[in-house]
């Protein structure tokens, strides 16, 4: 019988596959169930983690300094017979066996039987020793984690991978890797996981509880990445039905390649600039692809994930120079690096990871406040986008504002490199535009004072919603909060074009609202003329600006900026989207 779920569509499109589970990050003891045919590889996943924690203790044990105390050694010696005990190896695997469940939880329900009898005992020494046991099952299932760290994408071809998350590496991971679509059961829709997702056009569904205690492997999954809903072994009648609306989404999109070539200028004749938001190299063929107007938005932090330094300057520069090469003229905004929050490091030769992870991460040290508190990792991107504003039109852009001094640190930082350069004889664009993203609510409020310091604005909408309605971007729980028509969210918006317009400097905006085709009418009618969006968006945004008039619009969008009342809203709203 089909099992539904409900979830937070974040990526549209169909996706139709087998259940890939991925368990990854965390050492994970849900019980799961496995087919018969899974029970032989699953043994197998048991000896080798087995082996190789064993192989890890001999190797301590080989190295253990020859002044060390005993007790280390005995210690040591004791883990390792342990790994040798049926009770740890044997039974684990019986239980897998005839209970069909996975190796982590066949583990687990090892140890709990182990504490019991552990817990009887009189001998308090004994007892005790429940610790080492422990110690020796957690190594266990660590390495079973770890193996499946490194588990090679390849087996993922038309595959839905279900995860309980997943970082934004492992979403660039997959699209190579012909996975259908996938399904985690935390994040929410302004996550990078998210965004990647639609940037790379692969179907996702977010937040779906739970959903890997009753799905399993190779299992036929269906999920429609616009409504959220998921199906687990759906009936014929429902796959034709799935199987139609991709076809008709499929139809949809050869309409809207007819308009790549057509110049984005609304029907009252006010000129667009519909630019790209990318991340990873690869993007650029999407940009290509649709005809973007160069890039608003590069996502540096890419360079840094998924490697154990930082990235030397050479590395910044010889990537920037390849993507201007393959803008061929067209504007490139390189924005530097936003880690912290949502976008760590994973780099354990710099201390920013530790001082990134504060209690409260996304109000911690990120953005602009890491590269300020961490110049090696800053100053070598500062000088590679420098240096790669020589080869085509660079404007650097730079994260999480709040205050003018930042700005004013960073321009002094900038001026210092240039004289270097020049002495060097290094060649770089002596008026490279300086830009700020304006995500924070201080910084919105302040936008006049910014644009006094800077070139040009770009308005980041999914940190300004997280910020001002107080609504973690990565929390799935309070998703349904997530309101870009919340008058305050327009009034910031409204502020900052109006900011950018008085000083006569542009402004963007590149937050996943200018990419939504049911807001950018309205953002027009407030005065907005370029978007950012990831390209696979352009066409339907596109459609939606060139058949309309800001004249038309601009009424309605201004009483938006006012009503809370939520009907009021959706009438006024469905009055600009209005052919
Ligand atoms: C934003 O906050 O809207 C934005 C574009 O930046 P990011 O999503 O990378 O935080
Ligand atoms: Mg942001």
């Amino acid at each position: 019988m089909a099992l539904m779920f409900n979830g937070i569509g974040v990526s549209k499109g169909i996706g139709i596959g087998e259940v890939h589970l991925l368990h990854r990050n965390q050492v994970d003891v849900t019980e799961r169930q496995i087919t018969k045919k899974q029970i032989a590889s699953e043994c197998r996943r048991l000896r080798r983690a087995i082996k190789n924690t064993k192989k890890k203790l001999l190797d301590a044990s080989d190295n253990i300094p020859v002044d060390a105390p005993e007790d280390v050694s005995a210690f040591i010696e004791t883990h390792i017979l342990m790994l040798d005990d049926g009770l740890l190896t044997q039974t684990p695997i019986d239980i897998i066996k005839t209970e069909q469940i996975n190796a982590e939880a066949a583990l687990q329900q090892q140890r709990e039987a182990l504490g019991k009898v552990f817990d009887s005992m009189d001998d308090q020494y004994l007892a005790t020793r429940i610790d080492d046991v422990n110690h020796v099952i957690d190594a266990v299932l660590q390495e079973l984690v770890t193996h499946d760290k490194v588990e090679e994408p390849s087996d993922w071809k038309g595959q839905i991978v279900v995860a309980k998350d997943l970082t934004p590496a492992d979403t660039v991971s997959m699209q190579h890797h012909g996975v259908v679509g996938f399904i985690t059961e935390t994040g929410g829709q302004l996550s990078h996981t998210a965004i990647l997702a639609r940037s790379l056009g692969i179907p996702a569904i977010v937040g779906v509880h739970n959903i890997r205690q009753y799905v399993k492997n190779g299992e036929t999954l269906t999920l429609d990445g616009s409504s959220g809903m998921v199906l687990a072994e759906p009936s014929s009648t429902m796959l034709s039905d799935l199987d139609k609306r991709r076809k008709s989404l499929k139809k949809q999109q050869r309409k809207l390649n007819a308009l790549i070539d057509t110049p984005a200028i609304t029907k009252d004749g006010i000129e667009l600039s519909l630019s790209a938001n990318i991340e990873i190299e690869e993007d650029l063929k999407a940009v290509k692809r649709v005809n973007a107007n160069g890039v608003g938005l590069y996502r540096t932090e890419f360079l840094f994930l998924n490697r154990d330094t930082v990235p030397t300057e050479k590395e910044h520069f010889k990537v920037y120079k390849k993507v201007l090469r393959a803008l061929k003229g067209a504007p490139l905004t390189i924005r530097t690096a936003d880690l912290g929050s949502d976008k760590l490091l994973s780099t354990s030769a710099s201390t920013a990871n530790d001082s990134a992870l504060g209690q409260n991460p996304a109000m911690g040290l990120r953005g602009i406040r890491l590269s300020l508190n961490e110049p090696t990792v800053f100053l070598p991107q500062l000088r590679a986008i420098l240096r790669a504003s020589s080869f085509g039109p660079v404007r650097m852009l730079l994260p999480m504002l709040t205050s003018i001094n930042e700005v004013l640190q960073v321009k002094s930082m900038i001026e210092t490199i240039k004289t270097g350069m020049r002495e060097e004889n290094i060649e770089f664009d002596e008026a490279m535009p300086i830009g700020g993203m304006i995500e924070v609510p201080a910084a919105a409020i302040a936008a006049a004072q910014f644009a006094e310091v800077l070139d040009f604005l770009s308005i980041g909408t999914n940190d300004l919603i997280q910020y001002s309605l107080a609504i973690d971007r990565l929390d799935d729980q309070v998703d349904y909060l997530y309101d870009p028509l919340h008058p305050a969210v327009l009034q910031l918006i409204k502020h900052t074009i109006d900011a950018g317009a008085e000083a006569d400097i542009p402004v963007t905006l590149c937050g996943e609202m200018g990419g939504d085709s049911r807001f950018v009418r309205l953002l027009l009618g407030l005065g907005l003329s370029n978007f950012s969006m990831q390209p696979n968006s352009l066409l339907e945004v596109k459609e939606s600006l060139i058949s309309s008039r800001r004249a038309g619009i601009k009424k309605s969008a201004m009483a938006l900026l006012k009503t809370s009342d939520k009907d009021e809203q959706q009438r006024l709203l469905k009055r600009i989207n209005k052919h």
